[in-house]
């Protein structure tokens, strides 16, 4: 693939044969040299309908269903711009929550083995088991996916502050139940407050540097302060709706006279039947995942309040497999754009009117796991952010998981990890061995480039201090 640095960490694909517009890859040399099969798939997304801009991959993309994973496109609704499932992804709003703990890691010291017992005993996890929420009836289900996070709160999952530190105040609008088929709804009933398998975790951390103390404060970070990070999303639901919409969209192409080069890029105008139907099931299951999110946070507190008598506050939560319609310029003119991020996290600069009063001085909170053996982070938005303001998700799966469990035991990771202090609590071994930190590329150097470019800034660095594996 040909790309020509334009500036450090931003690198360019000229337009050809089908692209309406130019590739651009935020990135360093080195992490570029291990995107380069990704980067197909960067040149297939700049054919879409209706795409303004460029196709964009974040310094974190790999290959993923049609669209990178660590891709962003905007596409113009007013223009017969489309809506694809495939730059969502399965794993609708999968995304991450962060709290903070009103202490630090001397003061939790001696209470965390029993804390991560609890957490590990507590929290429904692996492919199929229970939840925390038995809904019991499609009628409660119905409100979970009108309501998301604010639905959760109002039932007592929660406290008031919550919402404002979530994005979209806990619950997107639109959502259209009736879109949701009856399959994703079977899958859906059981799994409200689950973690599902695999990359999904969730993580007690320790705050090991602070970039900026002023925005870390503003967060409710300062050094030493205990964290949990939790990163999951819709479960069945969201994946069988992904299924559901691009068989459809599928079959509705050809109708709209779309051509795309790749079958996964099924996609319809967003202002279609198909494109309206697949939005409006998008943004129930969007929903669903931060209800999720919401119980499993609140099911953190009360082991933390049980075990240590320590309290959590929400920092915030944001996802990263999405697709919203938001108003941008482009070219000097605004325009109403349906923006795809998928393995790619919004990142909203100082003095955006979509965030709360409380971070409007310091922009968003923008959560970026990273593995479980070396660190995440927090980041913020900036002024000028590109490509609609957005950034990494996380470090990005370098290795296969088939190749992953190749290299490590569960048994061996596990003592390999533990041995460095870090408390493991898996479900499955041969799950946490396609997860060794080895599968992945180097997170600070994604984040790195990531600011490099001109796309966040650093706030804190977390470090695990143990972790609960789907
Ligand atoms: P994805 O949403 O693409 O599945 O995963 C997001 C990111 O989560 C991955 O790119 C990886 O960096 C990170 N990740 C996966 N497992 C863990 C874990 O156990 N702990 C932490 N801190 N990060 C993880
Ligand atoms: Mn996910
Ligand atoms: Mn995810």
């Amino acid at each position: 693939m040909e790309v020509v640095e334009e500036d450090p960490y931003r690198f360019r694909i000229a337009r050809r044969a089908r692209m309406r517009v130019p590739g651009v890859v935020f990135a360093s040399r080195d992490l570029l040299s291990h995107a380069e099969k990704a980067l197909e798939q960067v040149v297939n997304v700049a054919a879409l309908p209706g795409i303004v801009g460029a196709s964009y991959a974040m310094p974190d993309v790999h290959w993923g269903y049609g669209f990178p994973i660590g891709g962003v496109a905007a596409t113009d609704v007013a223009d017969g711009g489309v809506v694809s499932p495939g730059g969502v992804g399965f794993d609708i709003s999968c995304g991450v929550r962060l709290l903070a703990a009103d202490c630090d890691r001397t003061a939790i010291g001696p209470a965390l083995p029993a804390i991560m017992d609890g957490l590990g005993q507590d929290t429904p996890r692996g492919a199929v088991t229970g939840a925390v929420w038995h809904l019991g009836s499609d009628r409660l289900l119905e409100r979970v996916l009108a309501g998301g996070s604010r639905y959760a709160v109002e039932e007592g999952h929660g406290e008031d502050g919550d919402l404002r530190r979530c994005e979209d105040d806990g619950a997107v609008a639109d959502a259209d139940t009736g879109q949701v088929g009856a399959r994703a709804r079977e899958r859906g009933l059981g799994q409200v407050g689950s973690l599902g398998s695999g990359n999904h975790f969730l993580e007690v951390q320790e705050v090991a540097e602070v970039y900026d103390e002023p925005v870390a404060a503003a967060f409710g970070l300062a050094l030493g302060q205990v964290c949990v990070m939790i990163h999951c999303g819709s479960r069945g639901l969201g994946h069988q709706i992904c299924s559901d919409h691009v068989r459809a969209m599928d079959r509705a192409m050809r109708r709209y006279g779309i051509e795309v080069p790749d079958r996964q890029l099924a996609c319809a105008p967003v202002d279609s039947p198909e494109g309206r139907a697949y939005l409006g099931a998008m943004a129930a299951a969007a929903n669903y995942a931060r209800a999720n999110r919401q119980l499993l946070g609140e099911l953190s507190r009360r082991v933390f309040r049980r075990e240590a008598g320590v309290r959590l506050t929400l920092v915030y939560d944001v996802s990263h497999n999405l697709a919203k319609i938001e108003e941008h310029e482009v070219d000097a003119t605004p325009r109403t754009l349906c923006v795809h991020r998928k393995g790619a996290t919004r990142a909203l600069p100082p003095g955006h009117p979509d965030l709360p009063a409380d971070l409007r001085g310091v922009g968003q909170p923008v959560l970026i796991p990273g593995t479980m053996g070396t660190c995440s982070y927090v980041l913020t938005g900036v002024p000028r952010g590109e490509a609609f303001h957005s950034t990494c998700h996380g470090a990005g799966r370098e290795k296969s998981r088939h190749q992953a469990a190749r290299g490590v035991s569960g048994r061996e990771l596990r003592s390999r990890l533990e041995a460095r202090g870090i408390a493991v609590r898996a479900s499955s071994w041969r799950g946490l061995a396609e997860e060794t930190p080895e599968a992945y590329k180097d997170v600070s150097a994604v984040v790195e480039a990531s600011e490099g470019a001109g796309l966040c800034r650093r706030v804190v660095r977390l470090v695990p201090l143990g972790v609960v594996k789907g």
